[in-house]
């Protein structure tokens, strides 16, 4: 499957004198924080064109709970923030990304509040959350644990009345086009209208990220790394992919999808109990219940092995009568759905794949290694998180970056005028002669592959196992042209799960959420990106130094 993916550019077949043509200044994929945000930038100064595989407010940001990190606090300082970011990072941050970042946080939260972001209140001030790893409290949040929905519902709202946007819902993304080594475009699908070419002067790549590769995730079902596989076949690099974060606390209802319960729940005071009703997060940190997520994912993880237990138990019994219902409106329907009162019951949590780290490298200003191709949101990797992430600080980058790709689409859109024009660009596979395989197994199974071998535990032997058998399924996947949505998700869910291992494979020491048991100790020598591009023998991996940022 390597040699196929190298070889692979296209997944669909296509000629541009058979299908329609649309054209405009920039081109954004993805709905979510990122690409709305990017859009809206953009917009002011050209038009723009927002392509996105579902309903416009299907992103994992709608899902988001905790909130925003921001020093806002007089305790508190931008400086502060940025020590609590490198320090969790484990020596993969960018410095100057994480001191840029955490000083612009609170010029974004005024913005959005003047764009009618209703943050929670506290007296005449913002209501601000404390979560793990955070040496202050600094998280601000909306409707309690709905903060992804309060801010999908402003940019949704924006990009809808502004004159210059347009949103194609329900339009798949299937490949960028690229010409002379520059992206310019993509082939989409829609269900009614079939597949399109679209031409810009520049394409916001704002997907998200990879979390259905996994069995149990607390990610949408819209994230099947899609723009990291276009990006990848597209020839950008790809950066320490094998930076897959867990986030410790998920419900664990058996036979029910897992259901993020956010770490603000530990901000507040929640304990985290073993079978035998046990605290026992202090025997593995000092900070306790509000250590970062990779130590807290760990120590579950070694609690459950231990024990013989499937999860562990979240415990807000000890909350004042009404304070966790107030403060948790969503997360308290959830448990009320299984029949569980927080108040009295304790809240079965067990670890999910969560959050990529890794992503498509782009620079400071949000340009990846292609021309013509900018990144941001999950799907980039700014150098911001490192090897670890620090809670909510995710949805900052999506603004932060989300804006800068957007000036600088537009500057660029501006500059080089609109590409009226389609290029020559053409993809005819012949049929293959091979097998198809159920291509519904091959989803569950490479899941379950993933969730069993590269989770939060990884060792040579169960990756090398894992990229044997993702390369076998490849070869019967990877060679077909298929012309559905799913089928595309599944050919770039087997590639990212392909570069995941691989990046996972690479790296032979521990670090931040990358825990080797073969390589238990941080090794000096693996401070630096683990790089990979497509090639013609498929896969090509290499080190790159921390503090570069990812250069055009
Ligand atoms: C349950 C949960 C809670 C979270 N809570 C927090 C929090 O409190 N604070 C925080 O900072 N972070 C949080 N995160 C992380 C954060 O929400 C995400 O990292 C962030 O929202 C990602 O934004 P994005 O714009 O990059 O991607 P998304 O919001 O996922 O948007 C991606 C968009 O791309 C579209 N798309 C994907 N593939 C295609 C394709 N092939 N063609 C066309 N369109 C496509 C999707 O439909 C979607 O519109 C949470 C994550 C989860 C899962």
């Amino acid at each position: 499957m390597r040699k196929a993916l190298g070889q692979r550019r296209y997944l669909t077949n296509f000629e541009p004198h058979r299908l329609p043509h649309l054209f405009t200044d920039v081109l954004v994929l993805g709905s979510g924080l990122g690409g709305l945000r990017a859009a809206l930038e953009a917009a002011d100064r050209c038009d723009v064109l927002v392509v996105t595989k579902d309903a416009i407010d299907q992103a994992t940001t709608s899902y988001a709970q905790g909130g925003i990190a921001v020093a806002t606090s007089p305790e508190d300082n931008p400086d502060a923030h940025a020590e609590d970011t490198l320090s969790v990072a484990c020596g993969l941050g960018h410095e100057a990304v994480i001191r840029d970042v955490a000083h612009r946080a609170p010029q974004h939260i005024r913005q959005l509040r003047e764009w009618g972001v209703e943050f929670d209140r506290h007296g005449d001030g913002l209501a601000i959350g404390r979560e793990g790893g955070h040496s202050h409290a600094r998280i601000v949040h909306a409707h309690g644990d709905a903060t992804g929905r309060e801010l999908m519902r402003v940019l949704i709202e924006r990009a809808r009345r502004h004159p210059r946007i347009r949103v194609f819902e329900g339009c798949f993304a299937i490949d960028l086009l690229s010409h002379d080594g520059q992206v310019v475009g993509v082939v989409t699908f829609h269900p009614k209208y079939g597949h399109q070419m679209f031409w810009a002067t520049t394409v916001v790549l704002a997907t998200g990220g990879l979390g259905r590769t996994y069995r149990e995730t607390t990610n949408p079902s819209i994230a099947t790394g899609d723009g990291l596989a276009m990006a990848f076949r597209a020839g950008a690099t790809l950066r320490d992919l094998e930076m897959v974060q867990f986030h410790p606390t998920t419900l664990y209802v058996a036979g029910a999808a897992r259901a993020l319960i956010t770490e603000a729940v530990r901000g507040e005071g929640a304990y985290l109990l073993n079978r035998a009703g046990q605290r026992f997060m202090p025997h593995y940190d000092p900070q306790g219940e509000l250590a970062p997520r990779d130590v807290v994912s760990r120590a579950i993880s070694a609690e459950m092995k231990r024990e013989h237990a499937p999860c562990v138990y979240l415990d807000v019994r000890h909350f004042p009568p009404g304070r966790f219902a107030k403060r948790f409106p969503t997360i308290e329907r959830l448990c009320r759905d299984f029949d569980l009162d927080p108040q009295h019951d304790l809240i079965p949590v067990r670890p999910t794949a969560h959050y990529s780290i890794g992503g498509v490298r782009v620079d400071t200003q949000g340009q990846t290694d292609l021309p013509g191709l900018l990144a941001c949101g999950e799907a980039a990797c700014t150098g911001l998180h490192g090897a670890n992430r620090l809670a909510s600080n995710s949805l900052l980058e999506g603004l932060i970056y989300g804006q800068r790709a957007g000036q600088l689409a537009a500057e660029r859109a501006e500059a080089n005028g609109r590409r009226d024009h389609p290029h020559a660009i053409s993809h005819l596979l012949p049929q293959s002669p091979r097998t198809e395989l159920d291509l519904n197994d091959v989803v569950h199974s490479l899941q379950s592959v993933m969730s069993r071998n590269v989770a939060i535990e990884r060792s040579a032997d169960r990756l090398r196992e894992t990229i044997e058998i993702i390369e076998f399924w490849g070869r019967y996947v990877m060679d077909k042209v298929f012309d559905e949505p799913v089928a595309w998700e599944t050919q770039n869910m087997l590639t990212v799960a392909l570069c995941v291992a691989m990046a996972a494979a690479t790296r032979c020491e521990s670090r931040g959420v990358h825990c080797r048991t073969d390589f238990p100790q941080t090794d000096p020598q693996w401070q630096c990106h683990i790089d990979l591009r497509r090639s013609d023998d498929g896969v090509q991996t290499s080190t790159a130094p921390v503090g570069e940022p990812g250069q055009a």
